[in-house]
C-alpha cells in the first residue's frame, strides 16, 4: 500500500486519524515540512485542497510518490448562518485559542438557537493531481458551560445528539464512533 501523509501537525487529529484508519500515517513532521499553510479558501473543500496541493507539490519536489490526506473541519451554528464554520480555529482572532473561541461562541449564541453541527471535509490527493473528497457531519447543541476535557476546540461545549454527553466527556472510542471526522474518514477508508 502507498504511504500516506496527513497534512496536519495537530496531535488530536493525528491520533483520531490513526485510530480510525487503523494504519500508520506520516505527519508533516515526518516529512520535515515546517511551514505554515494559509487557509485562504471560502469553503471547507477549498481549504482542504489548498493543504493537500501544497504538501503534494512538496513531496513531488522531493521525488516521493505518496498520497496526501488533508482535512478541513469546523463547527457550524444555524443561528449564526453557519459560523464559526471555516473560521472555527480563529473565531476570536488569534489562531488556535480554543478557550477564547469557546467564550466568544457562548456569548454570540446567548438567547439564540443553540443547534449546531461539526463538519469535516477530507481530501485524498494523489501525486498526479487527481483527488477524491468526502464529508461527514455530526449534530448536537452548544451549551454554556464547559463539561469534560477542555483540550480540543469546542469538544467540551458540544453536547452530542448521538452520545447524550459532550465530546469532552466522551472517551476517544465513543467520539470516534459518531464524529464528523469518523464519518468522513470511513468513506475515505473504503477508497484506500
Ligand atoms: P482546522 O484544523 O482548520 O480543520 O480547524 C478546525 C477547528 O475546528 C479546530 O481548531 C477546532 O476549533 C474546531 N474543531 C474541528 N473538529 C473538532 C472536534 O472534533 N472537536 C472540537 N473542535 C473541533
Amino acid at each position: 500500500m502507498k504511504k500516506i501523509v496527513l497534512a496536519s501537525n495537530n496531535k488530536h487529529k493525528i491520533k483520531e486519524f490513526k485510530e480510525i484508519l487503523e494504519m500508520d500515517i506520516l505527519t508533516l513532521n515526518d516529512i520535515e515540512f515546517f511551514e505554515e499553510i494559509e487557509e485562504t479558501g471560502s469553503t471547507f473543500l477549498e481549504n482542504a485542497l489548498i493543504k493537500a496541493r501544497t504538501i503534494s507539490s512538496y513531496l513531488k519536489e522531493k521525488g516521493l510518490d505518496y498520497d496526501v490526506i488533508s482535512d478541513d473541519s469546523g463547527l457550524c451554528c444555524y443561528a449564526l448562518n453557519g459560523n464559526p464554520g471555516i473560521y472555527s480555529a480563529r473565531y476570536s482572532g488569534g489562531h488556535g485559542n480554543d478557550k477564547t473561541n469557546r467564550e466568544k461562541l457562548i456569548n454570540d449564541l446567548e438567547d439564540k438557537d443553540k443547534t449546531a453541527y461539526f463538519n469535516c471535509t477530507i481530501v485524498l490527493y494523489h501525486i498526479d493531481g487527481t483527488y477524491d473528497f468526502k464529508e461527514g457531519k455530526t449534530y448536537g447543541k452548544i451549551i454554556d458551560e464547559e463539561i469534560g476535557d477542555t483540550s480540543f476546540g469546542y469538544d467540551c461545549i458540544f453536547l452530542s445528539d448521538d452520545l447524550g454527553k459532550t465530546f469532552g466527556e466522551a472517551s476517544s472510542e465513543e467520539k470516534n464512533q459518531v464524529s464528523h471526522r469518523y464519518r468522513a474518514l470511513s468513506k475515505i477508508k473504503e477508497l484506500l
